[in-house]
């Protein structure tokens, strides 16, 4: 498994994209990602603890809505 410190990119979650399917949820390993309550009766998915995600990718390659984009770490942050 890839150390969180060597990790290379995060997702980035689209609200207006994501259905709260659950898909990312579920491939996630180490269970950084969860449903939140999102506007109305819709759920949105979240990273909840970044500095455990190993920046793997699987929930973005999973994900049936396109709602989940790859940033690099050195890019977080810049505009
Ligand atoms: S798989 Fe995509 S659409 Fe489904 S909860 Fe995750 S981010 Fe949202
Ligand atoms: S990149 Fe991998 S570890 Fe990080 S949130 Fe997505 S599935 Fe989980």
């Amino acid at each position: 498994m890839t150390s969180p410190a060597k990790r290379k990119a995060l997702p980035r979650i689209d609200p207006a994209r994501c259905t709260g399917c659950g898909w990312c949820v579920a491939v996630c390993e180490p269970h950084v990602l969860s449903l939140h309550p999102g506007p109305g009766w819709q759920k949105k998915s979240g990273l909840h603890d970044a500095s455990g995600c190993t920046g793997c990718a699987l929930c973005a390659v999973r994900c049936p809505f396109d709602a989940i984009t790859m940033v690099r770490t050195a890019d977080i942050g810049r505009r």
